[in-house]
């Protein structure tokens, strides 16, 4: 038996970690979210979350290896053995690439890459809210224009690698969360069932 890896990918604020908590508790697999582990990490100073914490303020990315690492460790957890939902990762074509080869040493494979779109306008709001409401040190107007175009720029790409190989699945994010995560789910369904 393999396990399966369900990748959540979208813009920052596209609600893609709310969704992949409601799945992961759904789908009795751990939610690995990059962003989560990072911010643990700088508020316990570690080395990695020192190195992390300025870059994570100014809205770019930590640097590939660095993430790579923390992913590598995080998925060697035993809670990890059937499979995981990836919010935040891979985000750039160097992960992904890393990602395919840790998938291959752990005996998973991608069942489908859950492609969250809003529009930026709708994202920029929603994240602007969610600083009033979380306080995030990421969420100021000049982090969220920043995150945004890193996200064009270096993650979009992304997508397409997984568009040529058959596995992404684009969801309308737009909507209320309930109807999101019925579709999201729909997909799932469909998607994991014809592989497994
Ligand atoms: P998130 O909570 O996923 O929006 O991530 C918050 C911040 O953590 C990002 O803006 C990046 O600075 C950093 N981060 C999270 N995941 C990654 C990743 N896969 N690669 C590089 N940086 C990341």
């Amino acid at each position: 038996m393999t396990g399966v890896a369900v990748i959540f990918f979208g813009p920052p604020g596209s609600g893609k970690g709310t969704q992949a908590s409601r799945l992961s508790k759904e789908m009795n697999i751990p939610q690995i979210s990059t962003g989560d582990l990072l911010r643990y990490h700088v508020s316990q100073g570690t080395e990695l979350g020192k190195v992390a914490k300025p870059i994570m303020e100014s809205g770019a990315l930590v640097p590939d290896e660095l993430v790579t690492q923390m992913l590598r460790e995080r998925l060697a957890q035993p809670d990890a053995v059937l499979g995981a939902l990836f919010d935040g990762y891979p985000r750039t074509v160097a992960q992904a690439e890393s990602l395919d080869k840790i998938l291959a040493e752990t005996d998973k494979h991608v069942g489908v890459v859950l492609h969250v779109d809003v529009p930026d306008a709708v994202i920029t709001e929603r994240m602007l809210k969610r600083a009033q409401i979380e306080g995030r040190a990421d969420d100021t107007p000049d982090a969220i224009a920043n995150r945004l175009k890193v996200y064009r720029e270096k993650t979009a790409p992304v997508a397409r690698r997984y568009e040529a190989s058959g596995v992404l699945a684009t969801i309308d994010g737009d909507r209320p969360i309930e109807v999101v995560a019925a579709d999201i789910k729909k997909v799932v369904e469909e998607r994991t069932a014809a592989v497994a």
